[in-house]
């Protein structure tokens, strides 16, 4: 029997584990991914540092990291063929799965909302599937049902690890907010998420996208990948010079669309003052419970401002946003976002090079390539 090795989470906070599984075959409709990158999200470093995002206890065997990536097709199921477009898939065939797990039959999942699925989470793989439902491993399991999707042919392996974490959240975000041409759109943070929106709010159309970030590295990443100004927070040190900064990058009229990728609750409030009347601010980055900020909800009524938060995407979006990358390939850097790389069994160090609280970080993205 085929084994195949997974980083695991024994407790929160502590570092995860390589252990060794027999890869079972998949359900009829499902599918076993060998995947080829994982990436680093920002929400596993708050599982690895122990952080108040998810208070439900790990099971006593463990969960296996990760939730960032893609891979080839390792074996198909019985009675499918082809990806949800319809497109043949074979074994060693490149995809993009869905990596959320709506139950496709909630209200929202309905509605065609399955990034809002109440019940995604309490669905669980069949047992023998439980400890390949990670990324940082060698073998996936997609269960029936799970939208995935062939990867065109045109895009090179290096830009394919964050488009079903990090590309497809900003994409949902950006999409819910309305983004469209004429906008001006503020992006805090130019990390893997911030580089990912400023080329997604410019392919919407946005007609100017304004970076901030402290590190020269990535706010020139940032131009590259679009963006037509960007503002160094060390430079603009305070809030109040980066708001009128803000303000007369946006011919003051103020942003129409501001969305928080750091994960500082404090950038909310900063945020809100770069809007102009009928503004959105997106609630992406700050998903630690317990963060809070003073707010004054009439900052909301006299400009008509609104806040909202985003979650993952809706699967549809996965085919869009590689034709999008298809589209724009000689003109977007999408090999660049990928700083590091490192094998599975450096799991531990990748995530410690990846940790940006506390300390300084040039990593746009880590990717583990098991
Ligand atoms: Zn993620
Ligand atoms: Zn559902």
């Amino acid at each position: 029997m085929t084994k195949g090795k997974a980083a695991v989470a024994k407790a929160w906070g502590q570092p995860f584990e390589i252990e060794e599984f027999d890869v079972p075959v998949p359900e009829p409709g499902g599918i076993m991914v060998r995947i080829t990158q994982a990436g680093i999200c920002g929400s596993d470093l708050h599982l690895w540092r122990g952080d108040n995002v998810f208070p439900r206890p790990l099971p006593p065997e463990g969960r296996v990291g990760g939730h960032e990536g893609t891979g080839v097709v390792a074996q198909l199921g019985a009675g499918i063929s082809t990806d949800f477009n319809g497109t043949p898939i074979a074994e060693g065939d490149r995809v993009m799965h869905a990596a959320i797990n709506p139950c496709n039959q909630c209200y929202r999942c309905l509605r065609g909302e399955q990034n809002w699925c109440v019940r995604g989470r309490a669905t669980p793989p069949p047992e023998q599937f439980r400890m390949f439902s990670g990324t940082y491993a060698e073998y996936y399991y997609v269960p029936p049902g799970r939208p995935i999707f062939r990867v065109p042919d045109e895009l090179p392996d290096e830009a394919l690890g964050y488009v079903n974490c990090a590309m497809g959240t900003v994409t949902e975000g950006l999409s819910r907010a309305g983004c469209a041409e004429g906008d001006y759109v503020v992006i805090q943070g130019a990390g893997g998420l911030g580089l990912n929106a400023t080329a997604m709010a410019k392919d919407m159309g946005a007609h100017r996208v304004i970076v901030l970030d402290r590190i020269p590295h990535r706010l020139a990443l940032a131009e590259e990948f679009g963006a037509d100004f960007t503002v160094n927070i060390d430079e603009f040190n305070t809030q109040d010079t980066r708001r009128d900064r803000i303000w007369e990058l946006t011919d003051g009229r103020g942003a129409n669309i501001c969305v928080e990728l750091v994960g500082r609750a404090e950038l909310l409030l900063e945020g809100l003052e770069y809007l102009g009347n009928g503004g959105t601010f997106i609630e992406i980055g700050d998903i630690i419970a317990g963060d809070t900020v003073p707010f004054d909800p009439s900052t909301l009524v006299w400009g008509a401002k609104r806040i909202m938060g985003s979650i993952m995407y809706r699967p549809s979006l996965l085919p869009v946003m590689m034709e999008m990358m298809v589209k724009n390939r000689d003109r977007l850097p999408y090999d660049k976002i990928v700083s590091h790389t490192y094998p599975l069994e450096q799991i531990n160090e990748a995530l410690d090079v990846a940790e940006w609280q506390g300390k300084e970080t040039a990593v746009s993205r880590a990717m583990i390539t098991p």
